[in-house]
């Protein structure tokens, strides 16, 4: 049996997901474009979904777009904005601890003629908001960072950055909730867009998320029929949108029961690791109790995971998308140590970890530790 520890990653569908998205897929399966009263049934379940959505998130049902991942909700936050705004300028800034999905997309970007600059991350792994002012400038027109990075776990101020961006009339303020839903409570007061997936809190895969506000222009990526909203063509998805709302209802419901589990956990590693001076807690001590990144001497982040896997515990180098082989850019952004940054690794829990997983895990990385 493996022992799993990589929730950052993914997390498995709630058994009532489950069972709300096979009911509805079975019954709801007419397009909820169609104006025929099996249609209509379709599109009323995306109207409800949307509904509990905005209700759970404080927001507008007109300000929800369903996508299919975090990664096309970023993308089209961040290349949406810059399309929109290129006449405004062509400036963005964004930060070291951003997933590929908001980096890919801010490269691509710069190919395209857009002046990017990064802003530092202080050792306890918040953004320097000095630096950050600094790089704010009138032809900005977006700020795009992340509440709670998928490597270190670390929490942003969002309010405060929501303040200062709001200094500069053309900037927009984009933020990647995917980490922080479930594992911190929402605030966007003061956010133009934020996008999430249901998968990394105990929904389905293929499904995400982005809340664009009244008043926030954005250029679609997905042009055709105006569908449910402008934003995004394509069928609109009713079994899924019903199944982000209920995963969605269970995290925010659930949250303090399962936060508890999770961070009683969290001590036990933190406590057992401070005892080994070869390994490094690099997340810092205000991060998600989920995630916790760690760095052991001598030993490479992949080989750690190559070594673990055989012991069938399952953790991971960096997210799961990132590039292999390369050090980890959040572990670097705050160490300023490659070596660190190499041998770093992320083992991220779950409410649904046990202690006896941890005390298997941590068998495994000291014996692993004593042979190498
Ligand atoms: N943003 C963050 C912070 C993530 O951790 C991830 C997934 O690892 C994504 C975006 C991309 O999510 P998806 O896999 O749903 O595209």
């Amino acid at each position: 049996m493996s022992i799993y520890l990589d929730y950052t990653a993914d997390t498995p569908p709630d058994e009532r997901v489950l069972a709300v998205y096979s009911n509805s897929a079975a019954k709801h399966f007419a397009n909820p474009n169609s104006s025929h009263s099996l249609g209509r049934d379709a599109k009323d379940v995306i109207d409800r979904s949307l509904k509990t959505i905005s209700k759970l998130l404080n927001v507008n049902t007109d300000e929800l777009i369903l996508t299919s991942g975090a990664s096309e909700s970023n993308n089209l936050a961040v290349k949406g904005i810059a399309w929109a705004n290129r006449r405004r300028g062509r400036h963005i800034v964004s930060t070291f601890l951003e997933h590929s999905s908001v980096s890919g997309a801010l490269t691509y970007l710069q190919e395209q003629g857009w002046e990017i600059d990064l802003a530092n991350i202080l050792p306890n792994g918040k953004i320097d908001l000095e630096y950050l002012k600094s790089l704010l400038r009138d032809d900005t027109v977006l700020c795009a960072v992340s509440a709670v990075d998928s490597e270190l776990g670390s929490v942003q101020p969002i309010r405060e950055i929501a303040r200062i961006v709001k200094e500069h009339q053309n900037c927009k303020l984009h933020v990647d909730i995917t980490q922080a839903v479930g594992k911190i409570p929402i605030d966007l007061t003061g956010v133009n867009t934020a996008s999430l997936a249901p998968h990394k809190f105990y929904g389905l895969k293929g499904s995400g998320l982005l809340i664009k506000t009244k008043g926030t222009v954005i250029e679609p990526l997905i042009h055709g029929g105006a569908s449910t909203t402008i934003y995004r063509s394509g069928t609109p998805d009713s079994p899924s949108a019903e199944a982000l709302a209920c995963a969605l209802e269970l995290a925010v419901n659930e949250f303090d029961e399962r936060y508890k589990r999770v961070k009683a956990l969290n001590l036990i590693l933190r406590e057992h690791f401070s005892k080994n001076e070869r390994i490094s807690i690099n997340s810092p001590e205000g991060a998600v109790p989920h995630i916790l990144n760690v760095s052991v001497n001598g030993i490479k982040g992949e080989q750690m995971h190559r070594l673990l896997d055989k012991h069938g515990v399952c953790i991971s180098v960096k997210s799961a998308c990132s590039v292999p082989n390369t050090p980890s850019r959040p572990v670097m952004a705050i160490t300023h140590d490659r070596k660190r940054a190499l041998s770093s690794f992320r083992i991220s829990l779950s409410h649904l970890s046990t202690e006896a997983e941890i005390e298997e895990f941590i068998k495994a990385l000291d014996d692993i530790i004593k042979n190498n």
